[in-house]
């Protein structure tokens, strides 16, 4: 007998799909290529420090569905963390994202809301038409905001002028003529408290879903259709069609780990000047600040180029990709019994919260068809 469903990828997109359909009665095989489950969301707990460490970056969740938030709260109990993250620029340290506290420090000045917006307002360039990133910033805070906080860490971040990325990646960062310096605006926020990969491992703990790891789709490629009714592929959408129309182009992260006792005294540390080639660091003990660590791990954060066959981070959004991406998605289309869903297989950058509701919403759209 057939099994229904077969999962390409066991990061949240996966697992999510795997959850729903075997509480909906479903049988599913999972695999995924890596040792081990939750995609980028793993976390383990380092040995020496016994601090629990996010793998692939930093994890806050945060969510404004309350459909969500109750979904994962079935899973793990979350922490109040709150991500108010800091920014070194000019050897001086400032809150971000950029609030009223960052705004008196950065002009030594003691400004209410309503002074501190007149006095924005007064250096902002306000004739320009934003086209891009840079004219983005320079139109609603001005050159010298934009080159302290943006310019640099966005060139590091992308590796391209800010002139060539899209207003869109700009607007995503809030502007406060408040003290609010939550990083967030969302409703709910947290870490789950025993990690990500405990939460992960209770979604998947159901009788109907078989879990195998260190497997790569190329095993199943060939006769899939034979042993399964469905494939969900969760992995890079140029990976299923043999690179085709030629490889997805996406930004990397490489971590390299400093030990210490207190190493930044904070989660976040953005790096927004040219001095260190990082972009930022991050202390993962202050995810649980509820727990107490006589030793602490941080992990500086170096951007580069890749593609989709090393590890991809964040898809490169240009002309040509976006014409790439719309071949691939056209061939997706005339799949038969083929789901293609998450970040890789629909290049795009998905927080935690958008790649549960995209699986969600995928399953949903498939019980349609299918029913049970
Ligand atoms: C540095 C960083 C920081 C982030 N911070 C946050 C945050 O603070 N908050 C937030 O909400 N989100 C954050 N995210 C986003 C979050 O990681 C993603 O939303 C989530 O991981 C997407 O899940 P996914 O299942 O689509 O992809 P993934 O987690 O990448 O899972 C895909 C899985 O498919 C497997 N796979 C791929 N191809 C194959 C193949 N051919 N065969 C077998 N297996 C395959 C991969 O090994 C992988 O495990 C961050 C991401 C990064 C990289």
């Amino acid at each position: 007998m057939k099994t229904d469903f077969l999962i390409i990828g066991c990061g949240l997109a996966g697992v999510t799909f795997a959850n729903l359909a075997a509480e909906h009665g479903y049988t599913v095989r999972l695999t995924d290529r890596r040792a081990h489950i939750g995609g980028n969301c793993y976390s383990y707990k380092d040995e020496e420090s016994q601090v629990e460490v996010h793998k692939y970056g930093p994890h806050i969740f945060h969510t404004n569905s309350t459909k969500i938030w109750e979904y994962v709260n079935r899973f793990t109990a979350f922490n109040n963390y709150v991500n108010r993250v800091k920014a070194r620029t000019g050897n001086r340290v400032y809150g971000m994202p950029i609030n009223l506290h960052t705004l008196n420090q950065f002009f030594g000045k003691d400004f209410t809301p309503a002074e501190a917006e007149k006095h924005i307002d007064s250096i902002r360039d306000k004739e320009l038409k934003p086209t891009n990133f840079e004219e983005y910033v320079l139109h609603n805070l001005g050159r010298e905001l934009y080159e302290a906080f943006y310019k640099y860490y966005t060139t590091k971040h992308w590796g391209v002028d800010p002139t060539e990325i899209p207003i869109s990646t700009a607007k995503r960062l809030p502007i406060r003529f408040n003290y609010n310096d939550n990083y967030f605006n969302d409703q709910f926020q947290g870490i789950p408290v025993n990690g990500y990969t405990e939460m992960i491992q209770r979604m998947l703990d159901h009788k109907n879903i078989h879990v195998s790891l260190g497997e790569d789709f190329e095993l199943y490629r060939a006769g899939w259709r034979q042993n399964f009714k469905h494939l969900v592929f969760t992995g890079s959408i140029d990976n299923y069609f043999n690179y085709n129309n030629g490889y997805l182009p996406y930004r990397t992260l490489r971590f390299e780990a400093v030990r210490g006792k207190e190493i930044i005294g904070n989660a976040v540390m953005n790096y927004t000047d040219m001095s260190e080639s990082f972009t930022r660091m991050h202390e993962h003990k202050w995810f649980t600040p509820e727990r107490k660590f006589d030793k602490s791990i941080a992990f500086k954060e170096y951007p580069g180029n890749t593609d989709s066959r090393k590890n991809p981070i964040y898809p490169i959004r240009n002309p040509d990709s976006t014409a790439m991406f719309q071949a691939y998605n056209d061939q997706a289309k005339a799949e038969e019994n083929v789901t293609f869903v998450g970040r890789l297989a629909e290049f795009r950058y998905y927080d935690m919260h958008q790649v549960i509701a995209a699986s969600m919403t995928k399953f949903e759209k498939l019980m349609e068809t299918y029913g049970k």
